[in-house]
This record gives C-alpha cells, structure tokens and sequence, in this order.
C-alpha cells in the first residue's frame, strides 16, 4: 500500500496549490503501463514502462509479438533479475530478497528486442499484459492485470509529391505508402514569400514563396514566380540634342528625346527641322551708270549674319515720259530698274525735259568772219545769253535781232575777250551780225563804206534798207554823223579802231 499511500498524498499535495492543476496527473493516478517499440536495422525493441512511481518487489508481463518477428534476448531495469522467461513470451522480474526497487514513470522496467526477416504489412502490433505485480510486502499492485499495445509501423513511403496552388499561398505535400496505396500522408501549409528580384521598368519582379512542413518527411519547398508586373518606364521632360542652327541657305535640325527618369533608357526621339533662315539683306546699294541709250543699274546687297553672302544684279533701266515738256514748263522723264533678285526693289530716277525751244536764225554779214555761239540745230527756250567773236578782224561787230523787218540792236559786253549778249528766244528768231561800220554789208570796211556813211550824214543818200543804216550808226545813238563817216574811213586806213 506504500505506493497508494504517495500517491493520495500527492494528489492531496496538488488541491492544495491549485484547484486548475488537479485533474493534471490524472494518468499517473490511472496507473497502467505503456510501451513503445522502436525499429532498428532488422530487430525492433519493444520497451515496457510503468505510468506512474512503483516501488517493485515484482511484476510479470506477457507479451505476445505479431507473426514474423522472433525473440531474441530481454534486458530489465537495473536491479531486477530475470525469475522466469517462458516460451519467450512470459517474463517474471523480481528482487524480492531486497525491499523491493523504486521505479520511476516512464522508466523502460523490461526491454524485449525481436528480429525480423520481411515485413510485408504496415503495422504490427504487440499486446503486453501484466499477469502478476506485487509491491516488496507482495501486495498486488494497482497495475496488475493492465494491458497496453505498442505498434510497429512500416510503411513503404514513395517519393512525396508537392501540389502548388494557383495562388501559391499553399502548397499540399502527399505521399503514398508502396504497401499500401490507401495509406497516404498529406500536409497542407501557407507559404511564406519574400521578393527575391524588384521590378523594373522593363522585366517582371520576382517574388520567391517557401514552403515548410512539420513533417520531416517532407522537404522544404520553394518556387521562385515572376508575378510582379514590370513597372514600365517614366518619362522625363523632352531634353533637345544635336542641335544644328540653320543658317541663312541651309535647314537646321534638333532631336527632341525622352528618357525614362528612372533606368535612362531612351523611349523617344524625334529629329525637328528648323527652316533655312534666308538671308537678312542690308539696304541695297544702286549704282547708276549713264550710257549712251540710258542707264544700267547695278544692285548689290550684302546679307547681315555673313557679308561673304552677297547679291548682285545689273539691269538696264527702261525709260518712260511721265510729263512731256511743253514750250512753257519742263517735262518728266523716269528712268526704272527693274530687278528680279529678292532683295532689289524697282528703283526710278527722275529727270528733267527741257522745255520746248525754237530754232535761231543767223543772218551773218561777215562773211563768217566772226563767229557766235548761237547752234542752228539746236532749239533755244527764254532768253539766252551768247557770245560773238570777231578775231580774224580787229574790228568790233553789232549785234540785231530782226523781228518783222525790224531790227533792235543788242548790247554786247565784253569781258576777257568774249563778247556776249542775251536774248529772249521767241517763235522765228533772227539774230544779225554785221560788222560796225560795214554799211553794204559786204563784210569788209573799206573807204568806200566811210564815204557812203559821209554821204548818208549829208542826207545826199538814204540806205537800200534800215539795217545799212544801223551799222552805219558806229555809236548807236540813232544818228549817222559824218565823224561816224571819218573813224569808218580811218579804219580802212587801219589809223582807228571802231570799239565794241
Ligand atoms: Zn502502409
Ligand atoms: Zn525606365
Ligand atoms: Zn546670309
């Protein structure tokens, strides 16, 4: 009863410390017995123990082993002898000489080791009986007549075999006993995942799931998924590159490019025409040049941004009257240039027509003795001054002009030898020249020219016509007078000089 006895006390022990822990040894309060058997490389040992602390003067087990398992040798706690060991399947261990041994729960109180050939099934199991127990006093023990099984399991495990799930958040590892297809071990877990590779811009993340199991059967499994989408790339602000500035005659050209702000990469470019500028012309310069039928313009430009480029076009102006000339006002004539260059422009010059003028008559009674400036060929307009010359003779010359028969003389002064006078040019004109004193005006002065202005000045003659008579008048004051008669006479003698 020793053994009772602890175990009240015990138990009486824990209500005391806590009401929660009571129910807590209940299985050693139980008693009973348990076994275990382990496989070894063709034998298994079968360990019996006790459920709970014994004190053991003696104790008989009966274990009865599966088909094909055959005794081979029996070890018991220490301290214990083996009292009987029938038909190797009744073990008696005892030490009563002694006060018996305490055995502790749990502690192997007799080991049966058995060998095996070929184990076709799972499991075996093993029955253990205990047919007599005593405490040292040899009172039964509570365990007497408790029995217990302990199995051997065999099974043929084949290779596990591992099913992902769509998802990959579980992964059910199986696998199936070779013995036995209906024997089958299957653990379900959640993965765990980590990412293994960051997306990029371009390529896919991965992420890597891991599977672990609490069977050790089953073996760690991973599984790397590219299932992180690719971020796709950034784009930065248009950046120009390869400029080329253009230029007065050439397209310039830039690229407008985009790169990703995150990898770099180049996602764009697009190349941009920049038109030829033209050229920036300065002011033209026109140069006229005179020739015989007009003018001939030359134009010539020189271009701001480079004066290597320049422009040059010569064109012959045409010529057009915008204002005839009348006798009494001036005309307009336009000379226009006309360029076909960009940067000329049409440019005029402007000239003025004479007015009408009118042809002049001379009349010369000096045998072209004296010369004038007058041109019969040309037209004259208002009045002009001319000049008179008389060289070949030393002798003066007087100047009309002859209008309806009537003759006024014009005065002529004199200045560095050239004698000139001016006259107002009207429709038919005449100009006379005659020498002074040449009375038949036969552009000589001779005696005879003295005595006939003698003759005159005694009214003892009377002139074939007024102009005889006014170059008879050497002085002009409207009279002849015989002195007049003298000097003319004295000229002829070269003693005088009629003056201008
Ligand atoms: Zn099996
Ligand atoms: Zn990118
Ligand atoms: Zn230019």
């Amino acid at each position: 009863m020793k053994g009772l006895k602890k175990l009240l006390a015990l138990v009486l022990m824990v209500a005391m410390v806590s009401v929660l822990v009571l129910a807590m040894p209940a299985a050693y309060a139980e008693g009973g017995i348990s076994a275990t058997v382990t496989d070894g490389d063709g034998t298994v040992s079968l360990a019996i123990s006790l459920n709970g602390d014994y004190n053991i003067a003696g104790i008989r087990f009966v274990v009865t082993p599966p088909e094909g398992f055959t005794y081979e040798r029996v070890s018991r706690y220490a301290g214990f002898s083996i009292l009987s060991n029938n038909e190797k399947t009744e073990f008696y261990i005892d030490n009563s000489e002694a006060e018996g041994i305490d055995v502790p729960a749990g502690a192997a109180v007799l080991t049966v080791v058995y060998t095996y050939d070929t184990l076709t099934a799972c499991d075996y199991t093993f029955s253990i009986e205990v047919t007599e127990a005593a405490d040292y006093n040899f009172e039964p023990l509570d365990i007497q007549g408790a029995t217990t099984t302990a199995t051997l399991v065999k099974h043929d495990w084949g290779t596990p075999s591992y099913s992902w799930s769509a998802d990959n958040k579980t992964v059910t590892a199986t696998r199936t006993c070779t013995k036995d297809a209906s024997h089958v071990e299957s653990e379900t877990v959640n993965t765990t995942s980590e990412v293994t590779k960051e997306a990029t811009c371009e390529e896919k993340g991965v992420t890597t799931y891991t599977a672990t199991f609490e069977n050790e059967a089953f073996e760690t499994q991973t599984k790397a998924v590219a299932d992180i989408d690719a971020l796709g790339h950034t784009p930065g602000e248009v950046v120009i590159e390869n400029e080329v500035a253009a230029t007065c005659e050439e397209n310039g050209s830039y690229d407008e490019v985009i790169y990703c702000t995150v990898c770099n990469k180049e996602l764009s470019r697009e190349t941009k025409t920049v038109p030829a500028l033209g050229h920036d012309w300065n002011t033209p310069t026109y140069t006229w040049t005179e020739t015989d039928t007009g003018y001939t313009v030359a134009a010539n430009a020189a271009c701001k941004r480079d004066a290597a480029h320049t422009e040059t076009e010569t064109v012959t102006a045409s010529y057009q009257v915008i204002t005839p000339a009348t006798y009494d006002d001036e005309g307009l004539g336009r000379y226009t240039a006309t360029f076909t260059k960009a940067p000329f422009t049409a440019q005029t010059k402007d000239i003025v027509l004479p007015k009408l003028g009118y042809k002049i008559k001379v009349t010369d009674y000096t045998n072209g003795k004296a010369g004038t400036s007058i041109d019969q060929t040309k037209d004259y307009n208002g009045t002009v001054t001319f000049t008179v010359t008389s060289d070949a003779y030393d002798h003066a010359v007087v100047v009309f002009v002859k209008s309806d028969d009537t003759y006024t003389r014009l005065t002529c002064t004199t200045e560095s030898g050239v004698h000139s006078f001016s006259v107002e040019v009207k429709a038919a004109t005449e100009i006379v020249i005659a020498f002074k004193g040449d009375v038949n005006l036969d552009g000589e002065l001779k005696a005879l020219d003295g005595t006939i202005i003698k003759r005159i000045s005694l009214k003892t003659f009377t002139p074939p016509a007024e102009l005889n008579r006014l170059v008879g008048d050497l002085n002009g004051d409207g009279n002849i007078d015989s002195l007049e008669g003298t000097q003319v006479s004295r000229t002829a003698l070269n003693t005088y000089k009629i003056p201008w």
